[in-house]
């Protein structure tokens, strides 16, 4: 299935997505997922909307997001690090996510705020302790986009990434979820900046496939539905400043754009 959330006259609600003569609407509502107490259950009728006429919202209301760093071996090798022997996690403010079409908004902190596109895993179902042999599939609900827009120099002279990660706008998201494509095939993960080609890489590059990142988190923590794992940008990572448009596009999926303002 393929779902939207977007805003209504009666409140943001959830709407299932489909493609109809190479366009897509949202075809009815969907009762509200565990993690969004905000959303009613809408019982009014609905008729069908083109996608591209309502206001989307973020499509997940994340407990919290767990993201993956240095999980493309040309981007650790970019940033200057090695290729780390475990997956790397840290976890970014679920305060920061933005809809599709929102503005980045660049802090006075930084000086150096930078772009990286990932597909996203969203959870469909409570996850603890995984084991090496457990299929993940059954816990993801499917995959989104997400832009892990990160204050650089901060991140460098913080020592760690909590501010770096969680200024507020940093976290763009969307614009659906779709559990129809599959990560292993390799999709690809592109941004541009302005139009311009960025990153452009390939999920089968990742360095720890999805499965192992699951594994690996709920080793620590327990992963609840709606909650998010951005899995890691490819190489081009690059710095974005007020006036600049990002657009991340990952195969099967669609384009997550924003603006960038001050
Ligand atoms: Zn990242």
């Amino acid at each position: 299935m393929i779902y939207c959330r977007f805003q209504t006259e009666a409140g943001p609600q959830y709407g299932e997505v489909v493609v109809r003569a190479g366009t897509l609407w949202i075809e009815r509502l969907l009762p509200p997922f565990e993690e969004d107490p905000w959303t009613k259950l809408s019982v009014a009728r609905f008729e069908p909307v083109p996608f591209g006429t309502v206001k989307l919202l973020a499509p997940v209301v994340p407990s919290k997001i767990v993201c993956i760093g240095r999980n493309y071996r040309e981007h650790a090798a970019e940033l200057g690090n090695e290729v780390p022997k475990e997956p790397l996690l840290f976890l970014k403010a679920p305060s920061a996510v933005i809809a599709p079409g929102e503005a980045i908004r660049i802090p006075a902190l930084s000086q150096r705020v930078d772009f990286e596109g990932e597909l996203a895993v969203v959870i469909g179902r409570r996850a603890t302790k995984l084991g090496a042999d457990e299929d993940v599939r059954p816990y993801i609900r499917g995959y989104t986009i997400v832009n892990d827009v990160t204050a650089r120099d901060l991140q460098k002279s913080d020592g760690q990434w909590s501010r770096a990660k969680g200024f507020d706008t940093f976290c763009p998201m969307g614009p659906l979820v779709t559990d129809e494509i599959d990560p292993r095939a390799g999709l690809t993960v592109e941004t541009r900046l302005n139009g311009e080609v960025k990153q452009q890489g390939t999920t089968r590059d990742l360095i720890f496939d999805i499965a192992a990142l699951l594994r690996h988190i709920t080793a620590a923590m327990t992963l609840l539905p709606g909650d998010v794992i951005p899995t890691g940008t490819p190489a081009g990572v690059a710095p974005m400043k007020p006036g600049d448009r990002v657009e991340v596009t990952v195969e099967g999926i669609g384009t997550l754009e924003n603006p960038v303002e001050s």
